[in-house]
């Protein structure tokens, strides 16, 4: 009998008790692959000695200072090496503990850069739907992820959803990328243009969508577009690459990909591995320029964020990623993991579409490729495959049907940068 209420206790989870490498391995010694790295988290997989050694290591020196008496090493060192490996505009670096903290202090970051150049009425944001960015109120309300919205209206924050964008050419019917691109942001723009753009503080997407959709890549040109209404219209360009970012998807940044830079972005997932829970929000110097001219002071904060063993660990996470090449390695594998899909399920009736980039792959389901049908969302398909896979040793991370609301089921593949080929093969195997 089990005190933990568990998200869903009619099916508690399986107890883990140990991981090794890219295992998870239950409490009967039973091995699962970890195919998706948790929401792909665990970029460097399970026990890897050197993150263990340098969080006992900080763990000696210092378990705890609170930020606002003081900052500590391994924060300082993070935070240089996020900002020596970005775009020399992402000069600031604020922790957090979590993507949905990430997202609720970009999100007032946002606000505030406002409030301090005295436009106070820029209070709306817009998303997209089809998104997730958390679940509290503020980024539950401008996520798109309509399941897990449902019950909690009316949410806090006062958003709005535009279209998502797709590169998947068989539901394009003849429109070029370029052309879907500027719909898009053309909807966007009056999206803005009808609440008022000097109401409008925001604009937040998933560089490349995770959880609600499953690695789902723009199409070429979208986020330039974008950047340019945001631009015209004084609204800021946050990116969400809690899950998508720090070399999930074979860049270190995937916005890289994109030709835009983000005014805010968000990171979480993989920046400390799994191994600490660690989140940062990465600012323009026009932002906390505002800031530090206006009032100040960002008027945000939480007990936990910098804490120096969580910062230890994503430190020694991103410099084993760095040291070992491990971005470039997620381009390769991600390579290999896509061909492997399209081999296996590339003429498969119920497979509409595979698609990621990086280690950060999906496979699409649909009941109907021509015409493009989602199955019933009724069937809960995501939750039978979730189950079999798990049964049949593979951990991964099927999304869909009722979770979303807008789209069908999907498959996401997130494997540590560590995986070997013969790993993603076994996994592809058990999927099939
Ligand atoms: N943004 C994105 C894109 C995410 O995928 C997630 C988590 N799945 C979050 C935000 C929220 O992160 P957390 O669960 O750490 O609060």
């Amino acid at each position: 009998m089990t005190h933990i209420f568990h998200r869903s206790p009619l099916t508690p989870p399986k107890l883990a008790a140990r991981g090794q490498s890219n295992y998870l391995i239950d409490a009967s010694g039973r091995r699962y692959y970890d195919g998706s790295g948790g929401a792909a988290v665990s970029c460097l997989g399970h026990g890897h000695p050197e993150v263990i050694d340098a969080m006992i290591e900080q763990l000696r020196k210092l378990e705890y200072a609170h930020t606002s008496f003081f900052s500590s090493e391994p924060a300082e060192r993070l935070a240089d090496t996020l900002v020596r490996q970005s775009p020399a505009g992402l000069g600031h670096v604020y922790f957090l503990s979590s993507g949905s903290e990430a997202v609720e202090a970009a999100l007032k970051m946002a606000r505030q850069y406002h409030v301090e150049r005295g436009e106070r009425t820029r209070r709306h944001t817009i998303g997209r739907l089809q998104s997730y960015h958390g679940n509290t109120l503020g980024a539950l309300a401008i996520g798109g992820h309509q399941g897990r919205r449902a019950l909690y209206q009316p949410l806090l924050v006062e958003s709005h959803h535009v279209s998502p964008c797709f590169a998947r050419h068989y539901r394009l019917a003849g429109e070029t990328d370029d052309a879907y691109g500027t719909r898009l942001a053309q909807e966007l723009e009056q999206t803005i243009l009808a609440l008022g753009p000097e109401t409008v503080s925001a604009f937040i997407a998933e560089t490349v969508v995770g959880a609600t959709a499953g690695a789902v890549c723009a199409v070429p040109g979208y986020f330039e577009k974008i950047r340019r209404v945001c631009d015209r219209h004084g609204v800021l360009l946050i990116l969400d690459e809690v899950m998508c970012g720090l070399g999930r998807t074979g860049a270190y940044h995937a916005f890289q990909r994109e030709g835009v830079e983000p005014d805010l972005l968000c990171l979480a997932k993989g920046l400390g591995g799994g191994y600490q829970p660690i989140a940062a929000v990465m600012a323009q110097e026009k932002i906390v320029d505002a800031i530090v001219s206006g009032s100040g002071a960002f008027q945000h904060g939480h007990t936990y964020i910098g804490h120096p063993v969580a910062c230890a660990a994503a430190l020694a996470v991103q410099n084993i990623i760095e040291r070992d090449g491990l971005v470039r390695r997620s381009a390769q594998l991600g390579e290999t993991l896509h061909r492997l899909l399209r081999d296996r399920f590339g003429g498969h009736p119920h497979v509409g579409d595979i698609r990621g980039r990086g280690l950060f792959q999906a496979i699409e389901l649909v009941a109907r490729r021509e015409p493009d049908t989602p199955f019933d969302p009724d069937l809960r398909l995501h939750a039978l495959i979730k189950r079999e896979a798990l049964a049949r040793g593979l951990a991964c991370y099927p999304g869909g049907g009722t979770m979303d609301g807008v789209r069908g089921d999907h498959v996401l593949l997130a494997p540590p940068f560590l995986a070997t080929q013969a790993e993603l093969e076994e996994a592809v195997d058990i999927l099939a």
